[in-house]
């Protein structure tokens, strides 16, 4: 048995407060056929879609066979839709891409049936809406009332207690809808069916009972549960699970269905990851292509030993302690003994004079001590024997 106690439920939409549900109580029996009735935006799919486990309710309680919902997981409500609840929509809610025969097993897929059994269930399921014949077709090929049998099938497949029914006659034509209705009379003889509907004259000859809302609220119940009916309590469905083959044959036929969409994909895929690969390559063949020519322009100079040579490192030198080029010392008169030794060649090294002959003088007097300085001789008789001593080595040093 299904309660809904004082249920309610409301959407808030930027500034917007709608209240969907309005205190909503109903008890519903293991076996009727219920048709709720009402205006457009009166709560009918709103409270279908709480029973189904669909939406979650704000305030309230959902009691399924005694245990209320409170305390459900989100396993529990994994469970309670694929095992209890069978689902059938206005617009039928079919995979469009695969076959009828696949959608239908596709409820057993997800409750994890083996798939020996999955083919011969969705078969007979298929032929129970008399659809046993055009199993191989897409859902594009068949027409409304045919794809809203499909959804049936596919709602009766798993064997719920409950069918969930939303206008499921709302976009066919009258000739269809009886059938559709005729249909699901007989699926209501051994389970629960509560459709939504806005069609009363449907509602009255096929429901056994036809609750009416209006804004939230239940106005009228043709057969409310009266006090003291007896209960039946059911045992707790199983756990649904996704095996890990499952889950990647699944993904595996998405892929497949969609070769132009996954090979598209792949293929830029590629083409980015082998144009991040060509520069790369191109750049270090570059880069060792510089090397060896830097390598043999070089090699071709000889190296030149000369008695006194200018030491141009010191030259670039800038700070104070080794008197650079451009370097300008400071004035204080505790360095002026250091100052002699150290000078910049071109800097500001003297106190400024107060004229400009004088400190023009002590310019080209520093540069030329500077200078001299810089001059080093390299001692070529020693170097000449070091040669001749081991004249030996260094030939296979250099021939290695
Ligand atoms: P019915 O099925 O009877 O036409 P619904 O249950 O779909 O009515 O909606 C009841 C009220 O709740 C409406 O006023 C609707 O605008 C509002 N409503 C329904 N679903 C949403 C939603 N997802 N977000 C915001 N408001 C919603
Ligand atoms: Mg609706």
């Amino acid at each position: 048995m299904l309660e809904v106690r004082n249920i309610s439920k409301t959407y808030v939409t930027g500034e917007l407060t709608q209240v969907a549900l309005d205190n909503v109580s109903l008890t519903l029996r293991d076996n009727e056929f219920v048709a709720i009735l009402g205006p457009s935006g009166s709560g009918k799919t709103t409270l279908l879609n709480v029973i189904g486990g669909l939406d979650r309710y704000d305030s309230g309680d959902l009691v399924i066979d005694g245990v209320s919902t409170k305390e459900y997981r989100d396993n529990d409500w994994d469970s309670y839709r694929n095992h209890t609840v069978g689902f059938v929509f206005q617009n039928y809610n079919l995979i469009a891409h695969q076959s009828v025969l696949s959608n239908v097993e596709l409820a057993l897929t997800i409750s994890d049936v083996p798939a020996s059994e999955r083919k011969a269930r969705a078969k007979e399921a298929l032929e129970k809406v008399g659809l046993g014949d055009q199993v191989h077709k897409r859902p594009n090929q068949l027409s409304g009332g045919q794809m809203q049998r499909v959804a049936i099938a596919r709602a009766l497949v798993n064997d719920p207690d409950i069918i969930l029914a939303d206008e499921p006659t709302g976009a066919l034509d009258s000739k269809t809808s009886v059938q559709i209705m005729d249909l699901l009379k007989e699926v209501a003889e051994d389970r629960l069916v509560i459709m939504v509907t806005h069609n009363p004259e449907l509602a009255n000859t096929y429901a056994t009972r036809i609750i009416n809302l209006k804004d939230g609220r239940i106005v009228s119940d043709s057969k409310p549960v009266e006090a003291g009916e007896q209960e039946t309590v059911h045992e707790k469905p199983p756990k649904t699970s996704l095996g890990f083959l499952t889950a990647l044959g699944l993904s595996i036929n998405n892929l497949m269905t969609k070769k132009g969409r996954t090979f598209l994909t792949a293929f830029a895929g590629s083409v980015g990851i082998i144009g991040i690969a060509l520069i790369l390559a191109l750049s270090n063949g570059v880069n060792d292509y510089i090397r060896g020519i830097e390598g043999q322009m070089l090699g071709s100079y000889p190296v030149q030993l000369t008695q006194s040579s200018f030491d141009l490192e010191s030259v670039m030198k800038t700070d104070e302690g080794s008197g650079g080029l451009f370097g300008s010392s400071s004035s204080s008169s505790g360095e002026e003994k250091d100052r002699s030794s150290k000078k910049p060649l071109f800097g500001n090294q003297e106190e400024p004079s107060k004229e400009d002959g004088f400190e023009s003088y002590n310019m080209v007097a520093g540069s030329l001590s500077a200078t001299e300085e810089l001059l080093k001789t390299n001692d070529l008789k020693t170097f000449k024997q070091y040669l001749e001593a081991n004249l030996g080595k260094l030939k296979s040093d250099i021939t290695a």
